[in-house]
């Protein structure tokens, strides 16, 4: 059988890096892109040591002839979209860079395969922050949008995208909705990564205090390199559908800096003060998923929860600061 070839945007990010070394693993040839490749050292790529066997290309998602010129020379089988703003946070500050990013990049992606009139299966990364508020209720594929970010509307719009071309041009594309996923790769700028850092710095032996915002938001975290998996499985289906990809298992913010403080002996209420500066707009207070169907269809289910993301989180950190 013929080798298969990937293309990621995206790949310098946390899940380009695993989904990059899956793919790999798997027999791929994987081409990666980044908005300026040649700046770019992709440093996660480096550190999980596969950077060496990656062709790189330069792509901006939201200028339709950059696009099309990266589709036409490297004739993917199979296009990974995780590219695009990916913070919550600052989507409030970088709203247009946010929405263009994801859902122009998105469309031009979509439009890009259907001029090349080439067989492109497309994966889309879509968020379940696109659910909103959903009162508790555990939120699958059927559950509505209602995005209360930037971020999330651009998601909303990038999702309806791919389920319109799929039906109106009959496209393989499909959106994977997944919920929080962590990893040793996640910057600092994520609120995980942020607590983690604080907490080892403190054990070993900082004075300073970790400021957060609204820690009894309740989220779904799992990790960034099993979910990959479900990616790649959601190309390998007879048929394009999308999936709810989440552990099932919800905390609050409480309990995960409880959780990463106890895991270096600390008692967070020490050292942890609330800074309502860090309070965003709008938020969504719990986050619930229902992966059912990706059980039932890929086979696919979460074997890491918080505590076991946590634990491989604060292991890279120490072992870092040991290798200096
Ligand atoms: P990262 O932020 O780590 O990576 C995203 C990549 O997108 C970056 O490496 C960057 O590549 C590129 N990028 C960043 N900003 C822009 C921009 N303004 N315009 C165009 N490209 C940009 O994200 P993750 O790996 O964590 O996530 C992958 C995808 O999955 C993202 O689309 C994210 O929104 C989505 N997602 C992630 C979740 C999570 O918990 N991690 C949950 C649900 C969805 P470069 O600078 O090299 O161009």
């Amino acid at each position: 059988m013929a080798q298969k070839k990937a293309l990621i945007s995206g790949i310098s990010g946390q899940d380009g890096a695993y989904l990059a070394k899956l793919l790999l693993e798997k027999g791929y040839e994987v081409h990666g892109t980044a908005r300026d490749a040649q700046m770019s050292t992709f440093y996660n790529l480096q550190l999980i040591g596969i950077k060496d066997q990656i062709t790189f290309h330069s792509m901006a998602l939201n200028d339709f002839r950059s696009v099309l010129q990266v589709l036409d020379k490297v004739k993917p089988d199979e296009i990974y979209n995780l590219a695009g703003q990916s913070s919550v946070g600052l989507s409030f500050d970088q709203p247009v860079e946010t929405l263009e990013s994801i859902s122009v990049g998105t469309l031009n992606l979509l439009e890009a395969i259907r001029f090349t009139g080439r067989s492109i299966k497309l994966y889309n990364a879509g968020s379940s922050e696109c659910f909103g508020n959903t009162g508790g209720h555990p939120a699958d594929e059927e559950t509505p949008f209602r995005p209360r970010s930037p971020y999330a509307v651009a998601k909303a719009t990038a999702f309806w995208e791919v389920a319109n071309y799929r039906e109106a041009y009959n496209l393989f594309a499909c959106t994977g909705i997944l919920f929080n996923h962590e990893s040793p790769l996640r910057p600092e700028r994520f609120v995980t990564k942020k607590i983690v850092k604080a907490a080892c710095r403190i054990a070993a032996g900082s004075s300073e205090k970790l400021h957060l915002g609204n820690i009894s938001i309740a989220r779904d975290w799992g990790s960034a390199e099993e979910y990959v998996e479900a990616m790649w499985l959601m190309l390998q289906q007879d048929q394009p559908e999308d999936f709810v990809i989440a552990t099932g298992e919800t905390n609050t913010l409480e309990d995960f800096v409880a959780a990463v403080f106890e895991a270096v002996g600390l008692n967070w209420c020490e050292h942890v003060i609330s800074d309502p500066s860090l309070l965003r707009p709008s938020e969504i207070m719990v986050s619930r998923g229902n992966p059912a169907k990706a059980l039932q269809k890929l086979g696919w289910q979460a074997k890491r929860k918080m505590r076991d993301v946590i634990e491989l989180i604060i292991d890279a950190e120490q072992k870092s600061k040991i290798e200096g």
